[in-house]
């Protein structure tokens, strides 16, 4: 069975980079399928292709010139090129690109240009052949690909090559333009492309060896997650915890497929495995942590709301006319509350809570802002006693008051709300307090 490796950003982003891909590339055969991104950062102040590609959109834009710019997206792929002493005509490219720099550019178009040069180079680099993104990934109208016409075509280019490197990110509309994802998008060009060669693994190299179990920038050396479920990542990677594409998983899971994050400048590193499901041998509590700061509470009361029908749908009502999408709703026997992000709420408030208090009768509403959201993540949490109760103890023993309880109802994770001042104490006590699992 055969494998797909993608690589992001920073793992193209220069000569010696392409070098420690190759490698990783020849070191197993099963590796057939290369999908890559566009030039990232090589340092920490560095550029990233795909950002000075927007920015030349922009400046098109406003009429100024984009040539300063452009020439450095262009020095970066001829770096690479001589450095690795690559016949790829560059030129040509360049010659076209720059032929289609005017108002009429489409954006897309442009900005795909980043991973497109990409692959070109490494697929002469690898000696895999070039398959243009454009040339397989079918979008449909409405925006979301077609996997059938996507599949149809992949076959084609199957059947005339064997390895292959495609870039990621884009693909192309039934009226032939080019289309791109969302910002990171080549993830799920590589998830698509798993699912269509019934990957036995989706290799997504990046430069972290692997997810850790919290924000290393918040807890000390936090442990590596060495294997988390699909769905466990999701209810991380939406608390903050980003490493793959939100959209990423859907073409995988479909297959069951499992995703290995690795790091390219550390491939000796297991790295993690995102699975479907877990095996009955996996024993541990808690897969990871993570949490977001600027949560509203709005909380209502309102005697005999036990009773009473509709008073819960009437608030959030007030919420859905605003536009607001709701976290949290925990609720009392004559009060429920309703957790939103602060940035969102913000402009509507007042006009929010009137809206409550005219639609509900008479209500007491109280506000509660700057609140926390961290969740613990574990599925064998929901079925060993006193796990709840070890991580509220962790909390009251450095003193941090909980707002907010909350546990979503697939039981795979325990929501604790608690004051923005209080987030890092008490992300580090709850880690601290599982660090023995
Ligand atoms: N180059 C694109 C971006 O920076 C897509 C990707 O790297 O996944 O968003």
């Amino acid at each position: 069975m055969v494998k797909i490796a993608k690589f992001g950003g920073s793992s193209v982003a220069s000569a010696e980079q392409f070098q420690k891909i190759k490698k990783i590339i020849e070191s197993d055969d099963s590796r057939r399928f290369v999908v890559v991104s566009a030039a990232g950062k090589r340092n920490k102040d560095d550029n990233k292709v795909t950002d000075l590609l927007y920015l030349c959109y922009a400046h098109i834009k406003y009429s100024v010139s984009c040539e300063g710019i452009f020439s450095m997206v262009e020095k970066r792929y001829r770096e690479i090129k001589d450095s690795l002493s690559l016949d790829y005509d560059l030129n040509r490219d360049f010659a076209e690109i720059r032929s289609r720099l005017n108002k009429s550019v489409s954006i897309d178009y442009l900005v795909s240009r980043g991973e497109y040069l990409t692959a070109r180079l490494m697929a002469e680099y690898l000696g895999f052949d070039f398959v243009d993104a454009k040339d397989i990934i079918r979008f449909r109208y409405d925006g979301q690909v077609d996997m059938e016409q996507t599949r149809e075509a992949f076959s084609k280019e199957w059947e005339k090559h064997d390895r292959m490197v495609i870039p990621g990110f884009y693909g192309v509309m039934p009226d032939g333009e080019i289309k791109v994802f969302s910002r990171g998008g080549s993830d799920i060009t590589g998830s698509i492309i798993a699912n269509l060669i019934d990957a036995r693994v989706y290799e997504n190299w990046t430069d972290v060896s692997g997810i850790l179990m919290a924000d290393p920038g918040i807890v000390e050396h936090p442990r590596r997650i060495r294997r988390i479920t699909y769905q466990e990542l999701r209810e991380l990677s939406y608390m903050g915890a980003n490493v793959l594409h939100e959209e990423a998983i859907f073409p995988v899971k479909d297959k069951n497929i499992p995703i290995n994050i690795r790091n390219t400048n550390e491939p000796e590193n297991p790295g993690t495995v995102i699975i479907p499901h877990w095996g009955k041998d996996d024993h541990h509590l808690i897969t990871g942590i993570a949490g977001k700061k600027g949560f509203t509470m709005v909380a209502v009361h309102k005697n005999h709301m036990a009773e009473e029908v509709g008073t819960v749908r009437k608030v959030l009502q007030a919420f859905e006319d605003y536009g607001i999408s709701i976290e949290h709703i925990p609720s009392g026997i004559d009060s429920v509350s309703v957790v939103v992000s602060g940035e969102d709420v913000h402009a509507h408030l007042y006009d929010i809570i009137a809206n409550i208090k005219s639609n509900c009768g008479p209500v007491m509403v109280k506000v509660y802002e700057h609140i926390a959201l961290i969740s613990t993540v574990g599925r064998n949490m929901a079925k060993t006693p006193g796990i709840a109760g070890r991580l509220f103890g962790a909390l009251g023993e450095k003193d941090i008051n909980v707002r907010m309880i909350a546990q979503g109802s697939n039981e795979i994770n325990i929501v604790v709300g608690v004051d923005d001042e209080q987030f890092e104490n008490a992300m580090k006590a709850i880690y601290n307090c599982f660090q023995d699992q």
